[in-house]
């Protein structure tokens, strides 16, 4: 059989001291598959430190090493993408930079692409670096994620995943925007397996994720992936309208046909009816307008990445 070729995609972001330590590992890996052929292909997003000039060095070094840089900070997502879009390989294989992904697993990633599975995703097996509270809010969104959207969302699974030709081709054909990279994975389906891992703590520097960034993102999958919340405002709008007609009927009976005085009572329950009432709407409009800016941002029809440079080796394997 011909041998294949292994894209390994890795998005970068002030990552300038793991880059050696990553390349490092990773050829060591390589070196013991070598019924493959492998190809990384390293995504700049920004990094406002050294990351770039370390990657060319890198490249100088590593002839399997492409590398990209792009004009700002897009987002891993987004990085992840240009890095797609970059890679040439029969299995591509996306991980992060700074090692909490062992490459040493990788292995482990192809041995079920062999066996047949177009994607093979991973678990985290350890989950201890994250506080409580991270903890809580993940369980929190994959639930509401599983309550109101048809996508198969396992919790714990991470964008180290290994993809087969077939599913990069369907995946380039994406164009969404707002995009969660493994979500989108996930709604295409195709046979798809789970591989648990021990992630490892970060080795150097911070996740750049924080709490509103992780927000953000909570709120684009379910907008993205789910119009159930527009099916709430119905409800809430059949709901209110019930209420108080049903409140309307009773304050007539009750004026007209028992003649009785409740000026007071009916007055303060218009006023805080009303207040309530207009938290609902403003709550409606707020919800609409997510879908609103989605439909505005996917028409606009920008690039999703805009490039600065590209360094590819000439004499890269198997073009
Ligand atoms: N990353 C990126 N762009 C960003 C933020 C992160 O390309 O704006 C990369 C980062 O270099 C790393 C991966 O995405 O390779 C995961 O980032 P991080 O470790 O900060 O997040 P976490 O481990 O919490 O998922
Ligand atoms: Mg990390």
């Amino acid at each position: 059989m011909e041998k294949r070729l292994v894209s390994i995609v890795v998005p970068v972001y002030r990552e300038e001291r793991s880059l050696p330590l990553l390349l490092s590992r990773l050829s060591a890996v390589c070196a013991q598959l070598n019924q493959f052929y492998f190809e990384f292909v390293w995504v700049n997003d920004g990094s406002p430190d050294n990351s770039w000039d370390v990657m060319k060095q890198l490249a100088t070094t590593e002839p399997r090493l492409r590398i990209i840089d792009l004009s700002r900070n897009f987002g891993k997502e987004v990085a992840l993408t240009a890095g797609l879009d970059a890679a040439r390989g029969d299995g591509v294989i996306f991980m992060d930079a700074d090692l909490q992904h062992p490459p040493e697993f990788i292995p482990e990633l192809i041995r079920s692409w062999e066996q047949g599975f177009e994607v093979v995703a991973t678990v985290r097996g350890r989950f201890e670096s994250e506080s409580f509270l991270r903890k809580f809010c993940s369980r929190v969104f994959y639930k509401i994620m599983r309550w109101i959207s048809d996508l198969e969302m396992v919790s714990k699974t991470t964008d180290f995943r290994l993809i087969d030709k077939k599913v990069a081709v369907a995946l380039r054909g994406i164009t969404e925007r707002q995009r969660i990279f493994r979500g989108l994975i996930d709604w295409m389906g195709f046979r798809k397996t789970y591989l648990a891992f021990e992630a490892g703590e970060r080795l150097h520097g911070e996740a750049s994720y924080s709490y509103r960034k992780l927000a953000g993102l909570a709120v684009n999958s379910i907008i993205g992936n789910s119009t159930v919340p527009l099916l709430w405002i119905v409800y809430l709008g059949l709901f209110i309208s019930f209420f108080s007609s049903m409140l309307l009927c009773f304050m007539l009976t009750d004026k007209f046909l028992l003649s009785n005085i409740r000026g007071f009572t009916s007055l303060a329950f218009a006023v805080v009816g009303n207040v309530l009432l207009t938290g609902a709407t403003l709550t409606v409009l707020g919800v609409m307008s997510l879908y609103l800016r989605k439909v505005y941002e996917e028409t606009q029809g920008r690039p999703l990445y805009v490039v600065r440079e590209e360094k590819f080796e000439q004499g890269c394997q198997k073009s």
